[in-house]
C-alpha cells in the first residue's frame, strides 16, 4: 500500500490498511492496529499530518447520516463535506459556513481547524455539536457542548488525529440558504487601506493578491432572497479552476524569469463576476492545478501589514511565486488548538505551483508570521515544533492533560504529530 496527498508531495507506505464501515469495525481496527494508527480523510492535507508506516485508518466507508433532531445531524464521520452538502438540503439545512473546496472528509477537516471567510463565522470545528470518538483500547468516549468537564469536547474539535478516531459527528446545522457571491477587480493598495472596513461590513469576505500586480479580486459572500442563477464567473471558472492558469504556471515553472510579467497579466485578467446558488455549490470551488501551501493566522489587526510584508519579500528577492495569496478573516473560538483560539484572526495563505521550490519562500513567510505571533494551519505546510508552538496557544496544557488521558501511550502519533506536540 502506497499513499500520498492530494498535492503529491507527502507519501508514505502503511504496513496495514482498514477501511470499516461501522464504529464497531473501527474499534476492532484500532485494537487490531499495531503500534501507530492513524486516521486518514481525503488526503487534502499539505503536510504530513496524516501519513504513517504503521496502521492507516480511512473512514470512507462510514459516510453515511444517521439521523437528524430539528436542526442537529448525526453523521459518520468519513462523510466527506461533497456528500454532506445536498445530503443536508435535503432536509432543508445547512451549514453555517465552509472553506473553498468540499472534497475534504468531514472528520479530516475538523481534525486540522479547517475554516472558510467572515468576521463573525468561526471555523467548521464550531459547528460541532458533539463527539463520538474509538480511543486506544477500542472503547468509545463521547463529548458535546452541554458537558459539566468541557475539556475533551475542546480538544477534540480540533484534535489532529492525536486524541483517537472520530466516529460520529453531530452537527448544529441553519435553514438551507442562498449565497451570492460578488468578485470585483480592485488596486491592491485601495484594499489593504480599508481591509477592517471591507471585513467588518460583509458577512464574507476574502481576497486574493498576484504578486507583483498591484490588483486583487476581492470576493463578497452574502445571504441573499434572491433566487439560484446559473451565471458564472471568469475569475472562478475560466481562469483560476482550469487549464489557464495551469498554462500559466507551466510556463512561468519552464522560465521564471517570466513570472512577474505573467503575474502581472493574471492579476489584470481576473476581472470578477457574479453568482447566486444554494450556499453549498457555493463555497465549494473546483481546485485542478496542484500546488503545495501554507497558511497562518495571525491578530486580525495585523492582517494588512502582513501581507504588504509577504509581498515586500516576494518583490524583493523577485521569486517565482505564480499563485496569488489568498486573505480570509476567521472569528474566534474555544477549541483549545484552533489556530484562531480566542482570537478574531486575519489568516494569510501562500502557494507554490507543483514542482518548484517552496521552502526558501515559506521559511521567509514563516518568519513574517512568527513576529506577529502567528499560529499555522495543522494541515498545511509549516516548520514549527512543540516547542515554538506551545507559548502561542494559552490552554496547551489542557490539550496535553486530556491527550495523556486518551491516548498515553501514543498509539496515535506519528512524525508530525511528534514533532507539534511533542512526545
Ligand atoms: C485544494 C485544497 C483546498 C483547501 N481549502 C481549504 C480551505 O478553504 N480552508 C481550510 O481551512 N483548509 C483548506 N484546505 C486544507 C484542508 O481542509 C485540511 O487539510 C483538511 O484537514 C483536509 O481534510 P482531509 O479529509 O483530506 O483530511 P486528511 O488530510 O486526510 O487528514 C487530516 C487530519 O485529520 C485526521 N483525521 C481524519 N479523519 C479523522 C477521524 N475520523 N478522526 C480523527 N482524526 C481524523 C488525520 O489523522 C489527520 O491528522 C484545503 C486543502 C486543499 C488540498
Amino acid at each position: 500500500m502506497r499513499w500520498a496527498n492530494w498535492a503529491g508531495d507527502e507519501r508514505c507506505a502503511p504496513a496495514l490498511f482498514s477501511r470499516p464501515e461501522s464504529e464497531d469495525e473501527l474499534a476492532e481496527a484500532v485494537v487490531r492496529g499495531g503500534a501507530s494508527v492513524r486516521a486518514v480523510g481525503s488526503g487534502h492535507s499539505f503536510s504530513d499530518i496524516a501519513c504513517t508506516d504503521g496502521h492507516m485508518v480511512s473512514l470512507d466507508r462510514m459516510n453515511r447520516v444517521l439521523g437528524s433532531d430539528g436542526e442537529l445531524v448525526e453523521v459518520q464521520a468519513g462523510i466527506t463535506l461533497h456528500e454532506l452538502g445536498p445530503a443536508l438540503a435535503e432536509r432543508g439545512l445547512a451549514m453555517e459556513n465552509l472553506g473553498d473546496v468540499d472534497a475534504q472528509s468531514l472528520a479530516g477537516s475538523l481534525a486540522t481547524g479547517t475554516h472558510g471567510t467572515g468576521v463573525g463565522l468561526r471555523n467548521l470545528s464550531a459547528q460541532v455539536a458533539a463527539l463520538r470518538i474509538v480511543t486506544a483500547d477500542g472503547s468509545v468516549v463521547t463529548c458535546a457542548e452541554g458537558d459539566e468537564d468541557l475539556d475533551l469536547f475542546r480538544a477534540a474539535r480540533v484534535g489532529l488525529g492525536a486524541l483517537g478516531i472520530v466516529s460520529t459527528v453531530t452537527l448544529r446545522c441553519q435553514p438551507l440558504y442562498t449565497l451570492r457571491r460578488i468578485d470585483e477587480q480592485r488596486p491592491l493598495t485601495d484594499v489593504l487601506d480599508n481591509l477592517q472596513e471591507l471585513a467588518d461590513t460583509r458577512e464574507r469576505f476574502e481576497f486574493f493578491t498576484f504578486p507583483y500586480s498591484g490588483l486583487c479580486l476581492t470576493r463578497t459572500t452574502e445571504r441573499t432572497s434572491a433566487p439560484p442563477s446559473e451565471r458564472k464567473t471568469w475569475f472562478r471558472d475560466v481562469l483560476l479552476e482550469n487549464a489557464a492558469l495551469g498554462a500559466f504556471c507551466r510556463v512561468g515553472r519552464a522560465l521564471p524569469p517570466l513570472v512577474p510579467r505573467i503575474d502581472r497579466l493574471v492579476g489584470r485578467l481576473a476581472s470578477g463576476g457574479e453568482r447566486t446558488d444554494l450556499a453549498h455549490r457555493i463555497y465549494a470551488n473546483q481546485r485542478l492545478v496542484h500546488f503545495t501551501e501554507m497558511e497562518y493566522a495571525v491578530p486580525r489587526a495585523a492582517g494588512a501589514e502582513v501581507v504588504r510584508a509577504v509581498l515586500d519579500l516576494i518583490e524583493r528577492r523577485r521569486l517565482p511565486i505564480l499563485f496569488p495569496l489568498e486573505v480570509r478573516f476567521v472569528a474566534a473560538d474555544d477549541a483549545f488548538l484552533s489556530p484562531a483560539h480566542e482570537r478574531d484572526s486575519c489568516y494569510i495563505a501562500v502557494h507554490q505551483y507543483r514542482g518548484m521550490e517552496f521552502e526558501s519562500y515559506f521559511r521567509g513567510v514563516e518568519a513574517i508570521m512568527d513576529a506577529h505571533g502567528g499560529r499555522p494551519h495543522w494541515g498545511k505546510r509549516h516548520y514549527q515544533s512543540a516547542a515554538t508552538l506551545a507559548p502561542r496557544y494559552p490552554e496547551w496544557d489542557r490539550f496535553a492533560a486530556v491527550r495523556d488521558r486518551l491516548d498515553p501511550e501514543r498509539r496515535f502519533s506519528n512524525d508530525y504529530v511528534r514533532r507539534v506536540l511533542g512526545a
